[in-house]
């Protein structure tokens, strides 16, 4: 049943539809508005802070106006009217796209001397961060004319991404396979993983089998497709002065080069402690070898005790309990005011996310079924929910909006937080084992199985940088030693795997991926520092959740008391991780 509590509250951000049209139509007046400071950027700094100010007016409205659209879109998605809404706003920011084009470049033309007064002065004290981290850029851009042309040939260099995502997505036929009790069934990238956890080795095999054996058949398209991509990055980071691909992807967070290699270094030194996983694995499952296909069925039964809603709150609410009382009374606030919408229901978006703007709650949307995964799902959700309320309520606009780099790092230190007092609660060697298997699967699948895709993106893109070209023999190879050295003596492993680099979407998005793992490790930190009870390490962890986007990404994270410039974190993350098997192992009586 619903009751009227377990549905999001979206009358908060407009009471009704003709409040959203007004905002709707406010929004290309207040384009026009910024677009009246072109040409006069360089006269003043109060001109130029106004123009700042007037370009977030701007963003501000328009994306108060999507996320009402969006979020009431997502109720219902078969609702026409809801789909119509968001079409008009994406078409009117389409529309709007030439009207703040002209800022950056017009920012860094402004003569030297110039903009060294302009950041002395008073006016601009407020926008100085946002400015140098602008001008940082200024050595990469180009001039006017070859941006314009740059910008021209965006869509067209973007073709092997959506040409990968086609074939993948909708090209790819993987046909059925005989499952479980022989029937046979589609296998589909859904029901894949489903396969996978199947306890029948058997059913496992065949999935895998025609999974990559059909990636096989296109392996020359996909190696084709990843090469385009790869070499796009690469030419990208050459025109634009930068040593390498990897060094231009890490600029924008303000990222040494460092961080990435010795995310890389750290995990390889932490290999001996995967191999033991996978030994217990072996173990467990009674089997010679391990195969790839051997790594998703269950070590334990899954645990089948159901929660309601109300439970599942009232656990995240005790496991979040280290985080002390001015959280909890802000935590109290997503169910009072109404943030989350809570059951599954016929035409909902699936899946469960956090969103919203600055002028919004931050809204959760679940399908909540009463499993324990649900509940991790609500503690997770929130903690996405609850680093927004903070950063949106201590941060002005312009530096509210924190960056990819620690976007999951609250999330995650929640789902430690749960799975802590979960443990903590429970004598049952059973359930503890699931717990612990748990874990032990997320900092696998988070640090090193990341961590594998980091250095596979980073070896490819040195090839291409050194002039090598991709050709599926190459990447097969690469990918397969790569395979070989991650998961070590206890698997011998189906050379169809070598092709597994087909399926990887993240190789396409240019050095995204080793931010699962930095952030994971971040989290592990912060969850034990929080537990410590140590009242200065919340106090520095409530730094980090406050800080939006005031501060460089290292920096945000070192003042919560996470140095990731050093290997310390990654490495202690995996201190964590070896210490979860030896648990898991004496609990399965091993
Ligand atoms: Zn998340």
């Amino acid at each position: 049943m619903i009751s009227g509590n377990q549905t999001w509250d979206l009358a908060a951000l407009y009471a009704d539809l003709a409040d959203w049209e007004a905002d709707f139509n406010r929004i290309r007046p207040l384009a026009e508005a910024f677009l009246a400071y072109r040409g006069r950027l360089a006269e003043s700094p109060a001109v130029l802070r106004d123009a700042i100010a007037a370009g977030d007016a701007y963003e501000r409205l328009g994306e108060k106006v999507y996320v009402f659209a969006h979020l009431r879109s997502d109720e219902n998605t078969a609702d026409n009217a809801n789909r119509a809404r968001v079409d008009r706003v994406e078409a009117l920011f389409a529309s709007l796209a030439e009207t703040s084009a002209w800022f950056d470049p017009e920012v860094m033309a402004i003569p030297e001397e110039t903009m060294k007064a302009f950041l002395e002065a008073p006016e601009l004290a407020f926008y100085r961060r946002s400015l140098l981290e602008l001008l940082r850029e200024k050595p990469h851009t180009l001039s006017e004319p070859e941006e314009r042309l740059l910008g021209t040939l965006g869509d067209v260099l973007g073709y092997p991404d959506k040409t990968f995502e086609i074939l993948n997505d909708a090209d790819l036929d993987f046909g059925r396979i005989r499952g479980e009790a022989g029937r046979s069934e589609p296998l589909t990238h859904g029901s894949y993983r489903r396969f996978l956890e199947s306890p029948d080795r058997e059913v496992r095999r065949r999935a895998f089998r025609r999974m990559f054996g059909t990636y096989h058949k296109f392996r020359n398209t996909f190696a084709t497709t990843l090469d385009g991509a790869v070499k796009r990055h690469v030419v990208g980071a050459k025109i634009r002065h930068y040593p390498s691909a990897l060094v231009k992807s890490l600029a924008g967070d303000n990222v040494p080069e460092a961080v990435y290699r010795n995310l890389i270094a750290t995990v390889h030194d932490n290999l001996e402690g995967f191999y033991d996983y996978m030994k217990l694995r072996r173990e467990v499952l009674k089997l010679d070898r391990l195969d790839m296909f051997d790594m998703y069925n269950p070590l334990v039964p899954g645990c089948r005790r159901e929660y309601d809603f109300p439970e599942a709150v009232t656990l995240v609410k005790r496991a979040l309990a280290p985080l002390g009382e001015e959280y909890a009374g802000k935590l109290e606030l997503a169910f009072s005011q109404r943030w989350i919408d809570v059951p599954e229901r016929r035409g909902k978006r699936s899946g469960a996310y956090s969103g919203g703007c600055y002028d919004s709650y931050p809204y959760l949307l679940l399908n909540y079924n009463r499993t324990l995964n649900d509940v991790f799902t609500l503690a997770h959700e929130l903690g996405h929910s609850m680093h927004s309320y903070y950063s949106n309520s201590t941060q002005e606009y312009h530096y509210a909006d924190y960056s990819i780099f620690v976007a999951e790092v609250a999330s995650t230190t929640n789902e430690i937080l749960l799975f802590e007092h979960l443990l903590e609660n429970s004598s049952d060697r059973a359930f503890r084992a699931f717990l612990y298997g748990h874990l032990a699967d997320e900092i696998r699948g988070t640090i090193y199985r990341q961590t594998m895709f980091a250095e596979f993106e980073l070896l490819i893109h040195e090839l291409v940088e050194a002039g090598t070209p991709l050709s599926a023999d190459l990447l097969n190879e690469k990918y397969f030693e790569l395979n070989k050295l991650y998961y070590g003596p206890e698997v011998e492993a189906d050379p169809l795997i070598a092709v597994e680099w087909a399926r990887i979407p993240h190789f396409y998005y240019n050095f995204y991926v080793y931010k699962y793992a930095t952030g994971m490790s971040a989290a592990i930190r912060l969850a034990e520092n929080l537990r410590s009870g140590d009242p200065a390490k919340r106090e520095a962890y409530f730094g980090f959740l406050k800080a939006g986007d005031s501060k460089d990404v290292l920096d945000i994270m070192k003042d919560a008391g996470v140095d990731l410039s050093t290997p310390a974190p990654v490495a202690a993350a995996l201190g964590r991780f070896r210490s979860t098997v030896a648990s898991l192992r004496a609990e399965l009586g091993l």
